[in-house]
């Protein structure tokens, strides 16, 4: 049987009728939008990372356009962000018109070095935007001390962290506003899009809600300014409240692959994950690193198992983003490894003789 690197198909089948009777409740609900289920999930998912308002939209990469533009972030300013993350990341930084500036990433977990920011700061920089990329938290503290002294914000890409902690902290608890997509991969994953951005800001809260429904505050029907149509669909948020409950418990699922691939894979010459100091990892991915990365991943196709790369081209050398002026080499350390990373095969779900296959066949390829 052919190994993904992702199937949600094991999950559905022990969660069907949960997942159907969620569907079943929107639906004599009597409210089709923005009703009963949003605005739970809204409070549950506010409350299980311990901040004020979340406010449900779409999918991810509107959870960060819009968290930028309720921190008054857009047209002339710059954004600090990394280009080893998923390019929405960036889209989003360039949707609002504003222009990302990327900082290269460590060697040892692959996330923004944040000795590498201060630098990068010039008079025009308005947000530092970590990616909490894989499933561990960017080290904020720095980040927190750079924000205070210049007057900047800082909107967390929590898109591949829900549920991480750092130094106890919960991933989108730190910065002034956080960006979550619910994705149907992530750890939290909808059947569907969705996102959420979550603040404890009131003032942000209410930018939000106006933001993803036309501009409009909802009772009076007045656009002040221009918005966009971003809601959260009834059905995705209904769906969301129900595995929100089970969240802690796909975590700890995660962690149970992630320890049995490190088990299996010790004393070979591939690079494993490493969790940096205060961090509790949630393995949205399990990102391995070896020089012989395209040949590896050739030979376990011949055993049916099938892996991917996060992300083969960092978004400073896509095409799209050739304006911004980084040319080959300003990111050093982000561009050799983009050559040698993959991920291993990471759901909670993820059956454990599968898992031993994939082991097995990476023991005999490396
Ligand atoms: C998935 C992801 C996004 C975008 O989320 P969508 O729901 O797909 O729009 C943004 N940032 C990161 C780091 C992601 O992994």
């Amino acid at each position: 049987m052919a190994t993904r690197v992702w199937d949600y198909l094991p999950e559905y089948e022990s969660e069907r009728a949960d997942i159907l009777d969620a569907v079943e409740t929107v639906f004599r609900s009597g409210q089709l939008v923005l009703g009963e289920s949003v605005r739970s999930f809204e409070e549950e998912f506010a409350a299980y990372h311990g901040v004020r308002h979340c406010v449900g939209v779409d999918n991810g990469t509107n959870a960060v356009k819009l968290g930028l533009q309720a921190l008054g972030v857009g047209r002339g300013d710059e954004v600090i962000t990394v280009s080893n993350t998923a390019a929405p990341t960036v889209v989003a930084i360039d949707a609002v018109g504003a222009t990302p500036v990327f900082t290269d990433v460590r060697a040892d977990t692959y996330l923004m070095n944040v000795e590498l920011v201060e630098a990068a700061i010039t008079p025009r920089t308005r947000c530092l935007l970590p990616v909490h990329l894989y499933g561990q938290c960017v080290d904020m503290a720095p980040l927190e001390r750079l924000a205070a002294a210049h007057g900047l914000v800082i909107l967390e890409d929590c898109a591949q962290a829900h549920g991480a902690r750092h130094h106890g902290r919960t991933a989108g608890s730190m910065g002034h506003a956080a960006a979550f997509s619910f994705y149907p991969t992530k750890v939290l994953g909808a059947y569907g899009d969705g996102g959420a951005t979550i603040t404890s800001d009131g003032d942000v809260e209410r930018a939000l809600r106006r933001l993803r429904y036309y501009g409009m505050e909802q009772t009076y029907y007045v656009v002040q300014t221009p918005g966009h149509n971003a809601r959260l669909d009834e059905v995705q948020a209904e769906i969301l409240r129900r595995k929100l409950s089970r969240l802690d418990r796909y975590i700890a699922g995660r962690r149970a692959v992630a320890a049995r691939y490190a088990e299996g894979l010790a004393g070979t010459d591939l690079v494993l994950p490493e969790t940096a100091a205060g961090n509790e990892h949630v393995y949205y991915l399990y990102v391995v690193r070896h020089p012989r990365r395209d040949e590896i991943i050739q030979a376990l196709h011949a055993f049916d198992i099938h892996l991917n790369v996060s992300y083969p081209w960092p978004v400073h050398t896509m095409s799209g983003f050739a304006h911004l002026g980084y040319a080959p080499g300003s990111l050093p350390v982000t561009e050799a490894l983009a050559g040698e990373i993959f991920s291993l095969p990471m759901y909670p779900s993820l059956p454990v003789e599968s898992q031993e296959r994939i082991i097995t066949a990476l023991l005999k390829v490396l």
